[in-house]
Formats: structure tokens, sequence, C-alpha cells
């Protein structure tokens, strides 16, 4: 079976070198575990962190060991009463082809028909339940407000800007890199005005887009993004900051908003979060959102790249903007 490993540790962005892909003879199962053939992969913006020596929120990954991450694989052999050979099970063993991994360590997934395997690490995943739980408990979104989305055309914000419309939101406004995420925003999510962030100032292109100001921000971007978004803030605006992909390959710490000072006056609330301290909301998230996807009421696309080899340069492409909605590495057909 092949694996990725960490190389090298990273200065600013990684490179191919960072990464090793090296074959390996998995050891016997034993009493207890499981033979997981693996069948999609995610690559996700927090494994930079992981890359760096030091606890971010996730561990960090060591040199010369396998990467680990989110992995969707088919139970092949199973030497445990609680997971049967056939089972669909996530796991946390990505970066891999086929992993024997101790059965508790894996959940089984039910089978939803017409749903591929994939979506447990998008929609219906941890991206899924990261916008579920910032849009509704973090931010506090109700009906009416006007929500603003940065990263919009990705995996989490696809699904912040479209479960806000469903949801009553009075604008939902997204920024994303290109001309063609813009137009994916506006034609086929729903969203009611987009920008590429690379058209000017991103205050300025937010003040054209919401010229009434915004309620809700759900920043995946930090930087100058944040910084806009607090000073187009309505009364009680509130944000949910979850992530700051902008600054993940700074080599310096990125500076902060200079607009602070209007969170008193307009009495707002930046909170971030972390989504696994929310696993209390995942199951009114799978109830409420699996069927908005099977009805397609909620738009769902993936990036998809075949094979573990290319398991790296989808990583890379992924922090440069390379993916429309989740980017998935396909590793072995169902
Ligand atoms: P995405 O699918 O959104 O992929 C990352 C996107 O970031 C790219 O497609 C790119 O799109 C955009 N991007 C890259 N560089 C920049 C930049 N300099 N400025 C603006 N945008 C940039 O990833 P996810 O949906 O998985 O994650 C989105 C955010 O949510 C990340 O910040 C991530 O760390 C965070 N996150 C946080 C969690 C939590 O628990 N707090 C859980 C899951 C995710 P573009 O073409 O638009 O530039």
């Amino acid at each position: 079976t092949r694996e990725w490993q960490l190389a090298a540790r990273p200065h600013g962005e990684p490179k191919p070198e960072d990464f090793r892909l090296v074959e390996v003879e998995h050891p016997d199962p034993v009493e207890g575990q499981v033979v997981v053939r693996m069948l999609a992969m995610s690559v996700d913006p927090y494994m930079r962190g992981r890359m760096n020596a030091g606890k971010s929120y996730a561990a960090a990954w060591e040199v010369d060991e396998t990467m680990q991450g989110g992995a969707i694989g088919r139970v092949v052999e199973s030497h445990s009463a609680d997971v049967p050979v056939g089972a669909l099970v996530s796991t946390n063993a990505g970066w891999r082809d086929v992993a024997v991994l101790d059965a508790r360590t894996v959940q089984v997934l039910p089978e939803l028909p017409g749903i591929p395997p994939s979506y447990h690490l998008g929609v219906l995943g941890m991206p899924g339940l990261t916008a579920w739980a910032g849009l509704f408990r973090l931010a506090e979104f109700k009906a009416g407000d006007v929500v603003f989305v940065s990263g919009a055309a990705g995996a989490v914000g696809s699904i912040v800007g479209q479960l806000a419309r469903l949801h009553g939101a009075a604008a939902v406004i997204g920024s994303a890199g290109t001309p063609e995420k813009v137009r994916w925003l506006t034609e086929e999510l729903g969203f009611t005005a987009a920008f590429d962030y690379h058209d000017g100032p991103v205050a300025k292109l937010l003040a054209q887009a919401a010229p009434d100001g915004i309620d809700v921000y759900f920043d995946n971007v930090g930087g100058e993004h944040l910084e806009a978004a607090i000073g187009a803030f309505n009364e009680f605006g509130r944000g949910a900051l979850c992530g700051a992909i902008s600054s993940y390959n700074a080599t310096e710490p990125a500076p902060g908003p200079r607009n602070m000072g209007l969170m008193v006056g307009r009495k707002l609330s930046l909170r971030g979060f972390i989504v696994s301290d929310h696993a209390d909301m995942r199951a009114e998230f799978i109830e409420k959102v699996t069927p908005l996807v099977t009805s397609g009421e909620l738009v769902v696309r993936e990036t998809v790249r075949e094979g573990l080899d290319q398991a790296v340069p989808a990583f890379l492409d992924l922090l440069r903007g390379g993916n429309t909605g989740k980017m998935i590495v396909k590793l072995a057909d169902d």
C-alpha cells in the first residue's frame, strides 16, 4: 500500500518536495481491527497548519511520518463485531490507499441512496457542519439578515451562502477569486450579489454589493476581508470567524483590522470557533441538510482529482484556489 509522508516543514507556500509518497507493507490485522480500502480522501486548508511545528488547533504532522486527514472507505476485512465487512466508514486515515485501523476509530456511515461517499467529506461532513454551526450558532443568523461570506465558492462558503438563502436571508453576498466562481455564485447558487476580490479594494467592492450594509459576516479569509466586513456592519452585526486563509502561508504575523474601534459604537460581536466543539449539532445538521441535498435545493459541487499520487497536487491547488466547491481526491471506485 502507498502512503504520503511529510518530508519537510515548509517556510511560506508548501512545495511538492515537502511531501513524499512511499510504499509500505501494512501489518496483519489483529482482533479489534479492520482493513479499510479508501474510496476518497479530503484535502483541507487546516492541513497547512499541521505542516508547521507546534500545535495549531489540530496536532502537527510529524516529519517522516504518514500524514492524517479525513477519508471515506469500505471495510474489506474485519476482526470486529461492531464494524462488518462492506461497511462504509469515515476515518481519520487519509493520505493512504489502504489502512489497518482499530475499529473504534472508524465511524460507520449510513448508506444514503443517491449520495456519493465523498459527500461525507464535504456537504454532509466536516465542512458542512462548519457552515451550519458557524451560521446558526456563532453568527446567530436569523431571517431578514444580510449575509456576507468570503471564500464563498469553496466547500464551507458555498454551503453557508445557500443555507442563508434557504433560511430567509434578505440578501446573500459572496466573494471569490475568479470571474467563473463569481458567476457560479450568482447564477447557480442564488447569491444576490458576488464579486472577485482581485477587482479592487474589498471594502469598496463590498459597499457596492451591499449598499445597505451587512448583518452577518462568515469569515473564511481574514485580513482585508475582515476589515471590510467590520466597516460594512450594521448595528449588532455578528461575525463568525471560521478561517483566515489569506494568511496561512504568511511568514510574518498578518496585520489586524485597523477599524476595530467600530465594534463599540456599532455593538458588534466577532466569534472564532472550531467545528469539533459543535459536534452536538451534528444530528440536527444531518437531519436538516440531507433532504436539501437529495432534493437538489442545495447545489453541491466537487472538484475531483483522481488517484493517491494526485493528493499533494490537489492540496497545493486548494490553497491557491484551484477548487470550486469541495476539493476531493478520489482513490477507488466503490
Ligand atoms: P475552500 O474549499 O474554501 O478552499 C480554500 C479556498 O480559499 C480556495 O479555493 C481559494 O478560493 C481561497 N483562498 C486561497 N487563498 C486566498 C486568499 N489569499 N484570499 C482569499 N481567498 C483565498 O476550503 P474550505 O471550505 O474547506 O475552508 C474554508 C475556510 O474555513 C478556511 O479558512 C478553513 O481553514 C476554514 N475552516 C475552518 C473550520 C473551523 O472549524 N473553524 C473547519 C473547516 C474549515 P478563491 O479562488 O476564492 O481565492
